[in-house]
């Protein structure tokens, strides 16, 4: 009997093959009582020792195959196993009696709960890092050091949630899915699979468990669904699906690096969502027109004082450089309560959402936002550069942003620095406050780049970060795309732009929408790009606004989805 399990989708594609659990090497037995406190610090100390040299070695094995952010992982797993705050929480047990593997468990475990305890998935996902390397000195307290081996033909890998040590355990040749009970679309798993080009679905939840080993399973990462044990007839149409997919998408990488115009020949920008020099590159490879944007968070977070200006001005001129002349929108900042920096205390906020993030955060420390301003400005000389400004929700503020923009030009000029001359400033319409009064702000910026992440999250009160109501967090809602054609109809016959970064520009049915509401540019995940200026082809602009029409009169996400399912263009 064939069973369909819903997950969330987190990598497109469809793939069917054996079900192979992945399984986690922990140790048989943990002792819970220690001998004596000086032999189980020993052994835990050897073991410690030894798992730092494991990571050291892999680092130097994987330094040609993965990208530098990933081998940072392993670093600071390094730096983890020498966490003052953890050993102090093992000294505690050890000195109560407990076993070495007792006392690392408990406080591995707590330090990693405190991590996933916070709203932010950034930190979500560290909590994985730590609970990895947790599990590697287990290994080594137990003596059974060792990763399951794979099987020596293509499999989906079935699993509770991966971790970074043990995805790079697998040979991509043979994997053709990633199925995870839990994690979310920013989870290892997903990134992973969507840099190999294999769907992925997460979040299926504890019924996966009913899945057994070798399990013919078909898995559609679209729809974020499998099913386990398919009927023939549901196979064989599976697989014609499968064929047209990667036809099409053979296809649409043939001529990924030709601009999109629709049939009726409006161009639209199709942009790559960036969050390191890695993605950058592979923007340009897969075609993007540009960077439409640069999360610069990657700059700022897991480091104890802020980056100094000549640091940053050397790497946005490599990420400008990578881009080869392309146009690059660089987002200022965005942190706050839910992604807190050590070196910006914050009193705690019972709605980190709500709280002092993006540039209410930047007002409250100028200094950072100065420097990070001259640093992109520097760096922009020869380039086309935008800067945009997140999370402005009032008037006040853009105005207020804007003279601090101005002051800074002037500031650099006095000082002698030349400022780029290809130069636009924008902001990101990402509170449904902005998207209302978009007329009042256009007066202040070039450009508007919608984040309908945020959009979507703040419209439909619906916490981007809980699972729990992920499925009423649909971009595609009638309420956020009524707020995107205000958006528009503000630009409108003024001769400034408006695109769209948020994960809704990648998603397939959402593109006729999105351009039929007179979004000029999609900003996408770097692998997307080629698909979406394919889809962006098949339309014509007529088509496109018909459809738009027709989409702001439904009434929820789902009639917008099959409306769209039913209309084909010509
Ligand atoms: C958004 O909110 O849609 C967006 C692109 O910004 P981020 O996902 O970084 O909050
Ligand atoms: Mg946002």
């Amino acid at each position: 009997m064939s069973r369909r399990l819903q997950g969330l989708p987190a990598s497109p594609g469809i793939a069917m093959g054996p079900a192979w659990w992945f399984q986690r090497a922990l140790p048989i037995a943990v002792r819970t009582q220690g001998e004596d406190a000086t032999v189980e610090r020993m052994r835990l100390q050897a073991a410690q020792e030894r798992a730092a040299a494991e990571l050291a070695a892999l680092r130097e094995v994987q330094r040609d195959r993965l990208p530098p952010e990933e081998l940072a992982i392993f670093e600071a797993q390094e730096l983890m196993l020498q966490d003052p705050e953890l050993m102090a929480a093992v000294e505690a047990e050890l000195a109560g009696g407990a076993s070495a593997e007792a006392a690392w468990i408990k406080a591995v475990e707590a330090f990693a709960a405190q991590l996933a305890a916070l709203p932010d998935p950034y930190f979500q996902a560290r909590a994985a890092d730590v609970r990895d390397v947790g599990n590697r000195v287990l290994r080594h307290l137990a003596g059974s050091p060792g990763a399951p081996m794979m099987p020596d033909h293509p499999v989906i890998v079935v699993a509770d949630d991966l971790l970074p040590s043990e995805t790079v355990t697998l040979d991509p040749q043979r994997v053709l899915a990633f199925i995870t009970e839990g994690g979310g679309p920013t989870a290892h798993a997903a990134i992973l699979a969507r840099r190999l080009g294999v769907p992925a679905v997460v979040a299926v939840g504890t019924a996966l468990r009913t899945v057994s080993d070798g399990a013919l399973l078909l898995v559609d990462g679209e729809g974020g669904w499998i099913e386990v044990e398919p009927e023939p007839e549901v196979m064989r149409q599976a697989q014609i699906r499968r064929t047209l997919w990667l036809q099409e998408r053979a296809q649409a990488e043939a001529v990924a690096h030709e601009p999109a115009q629709t049939r009726d020949g409006v161009r639209i920008e199709v942009s790559a969502n960036v969050g390191s020099l890695e993605d950058a590159r592979e923007a340009f490879q897969k075609g993007a027109d540009g960077i439409g944007l640069l999360r610069t968070e990657f700059l700022y977070l897991e480091r104890t004082a802020a980056p100094a200006e000549e640091e940053e001005v050397t790497v946005y001129r490599a990420l400008l450089e990578a881009m080869g002349g392309k146009p690059v929108v660089v987002r200022t900042l965005d942190v706050g309560g839910d992604k807190p920096l050590p070196y910006l205390p914050m009193p705690p906020e019972a709605n980190p959402f709500l709280g002092v993030r993006g540039v209410r955060l930047s007002r409250e420390h100028p200094d950072l936002l100065r420097r990070q301003l001259r640093a992109l400005l520097r760096a922009g000389v020869g380039f086309p550069l935008r800067i945009m400004f997140p999370m402005v929700s009032a008037v006040e503020e853009i105005r207020w942003l804007r003279e601090f923009f101005e002051e800074v030009c002037s500031t650099l000029a006095a000082e002698g620095y030349p400022l780029p001359q290809d130069l636009q400033v924008g902001m990101m319409v990402e509170v449904p406050a902005a998207a209302l009064l978009a007329e009042h702000f256009l007066s202040w910026v070039d450009f508007f780049s919608i984040g309908t992440n945020d959009l979507t999250q703040y419209t439909l009160a619906a916490d981007r970060t809980n699972p729990a109501v992920a499925r009423l967090a649909d971009g595609l809602h009638p309420a956020v795309l009524r707020l995107i054609r205000h958006v528009t109809a503000a630009v409108e016959g003024t001769g400034k732009w408006v695109g769209v970064c948020g994960e809704l520009a990648g998603d397939l049915p959402a593109v006729p929408v999105l351009i039929g509401l007179g979004v000029q540019e999609l900003s996408v995940n770097p692998v997307r790009v080629p698909e979406v200026k394919a889809t962006i082809r098949r339309w014509s602009m007529t088509e496109a606004r018909a459809l738009a029409e027709e989409a702001l009169r439904q009434a929820d996400a789902a009639a917008v989805r099959s409306l769209v399912a039913e209309a084909r263009p010509l």
